[in-house]
């Protein structure tokens, strides 16, 4: 069995925050990482109501510094020194994030040097790399330098237990051999351990919070299980406002889902004005790409 990657929706909203709608963050887990995906005013309080704790956070990944999508850092943090946090929290975000942090850390007060803080300003490419999982970066279109993040676990191959069973093959160190494809032999018969393994697919989750439409986008989201994307106007509203935002509409973050043929859409950052008909902005998306849900807060994914 994969190991799960769950999604959690802390925040759903966009720069106003409403009764159902906090300002955005999601936080991502897969085995030991806890990574939070941008972190509104009143994060923390979105992590006790999920049942989630932030000291468990292992990196957080800024999209860019407005402070819809960073007023809660000072308020986490603050948590975070005050709960012995003992980890080397990892801060990724665009050019800028250094001075950011910094002014960030300054409100803390001098009891935020308690904490072992590194901050990584990143642009396109890979931004950190693990053997079985990596996060890549692209830069976006937006009033202020901003990037958008895919977080994937790559394909790998995993040995079939069934088929060690119908064997009769007993756990041992050999397996370990077998897992790694060698051929080994047990009790005098040659085991080829190529033939006990199976593929099991890569899996994506992109992130492309506040932007106005570029062709980053379609690269990042390429072929992702989910895509989890801003939009903040209607169409109507987007044409209204032509030339002067920067920002997606339900069509077109529904248009770079389905350029980027993903398998999955998530529609987070939305106005206020849709506190009460998120059905509008839904509607629109679905008929450009039809596997499109907008999660509420707190709402969870499992991948
Ligand atoms: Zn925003
Ligand atoms: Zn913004």
């Amino acid at each position: 069995m994969a190991e799960r990657i769950e999604l959690t929706f802390l925040g759903t909203g966009s720069a106003i925050p409403t009764r159902r709608r906090n300002h955005p963050a999601m936080l991502l887990k897969y085995k030991t990482e806890n990574i939070l995906i941008d972190c509104g005013e009143g994060t923390q309080r979105q992590f006790r109501k999920a049942s989630l704790n932030p000291c468990k956070i292992t990196k957080i990944l800024i999209t860019h510094w407005h402070g819809d999508h960073t007023f809660g850092l000072p308020g986490i943090l603050n948590t975070l020194r005050l709960n012995g946090y003992n980890r080397k929290l990892e801060i990724y975000g665009p050019r800028g994030s250094k001075e950011w942090v910094r002014k960030y850390f300054d409100l803390v007060g001098k009891r935020g040097e308690d904490l072992d803080v590194v901050v990584k300003e990143v642009g396109d490419g890979v931004v950190f790399n693990e053997k079985e999982y990596f996060v890549e970066a692209r830069k976006m279109n937006h009033d202020c330098p901003a990037v958008a993040y895919s977080f994937v676990v790559r394909e790998k191959s995993r040995l079939d237990r069934e088929k060690l069973k119908k064997l009769k093959i007993p756990n041992s160190p050999l397996v370990g051999k077998l897992a790694e494809g060698k051929v080994v032999e047990i009790d005098g018969k040659k085991v080829d351990g190529k033939k006990l393994l199976y593929r099991e697919a890569s899996r994506k989750v992109a992130f492309v919070m506040d932007t106005r439409v570029n062709e980053n986008t379609v690269k990042l989201a390429k072929g992702a299980d989910l895509l989890v994307c801003e939009s903040t106007y209607s169409k109507e509203e987007s044409e209204e406002f032509l030339g002067k935002r920067a920002h997606l509409s339900s069509v077109e973050a529904a248009g770079i889902a389905k350029k980027a043929k993903v398998k999955g859409l998530a529609l987070v950052h939305l106005s206020q004005r849709y506190e009460g008909i998120p059905k509008v902005i839904l509607g629109e998306a679905k008929k450009v790409f039809g596997k499109v849900i907008i999660p509420e807060d707190l709402d969870k994914v499992v991948l």
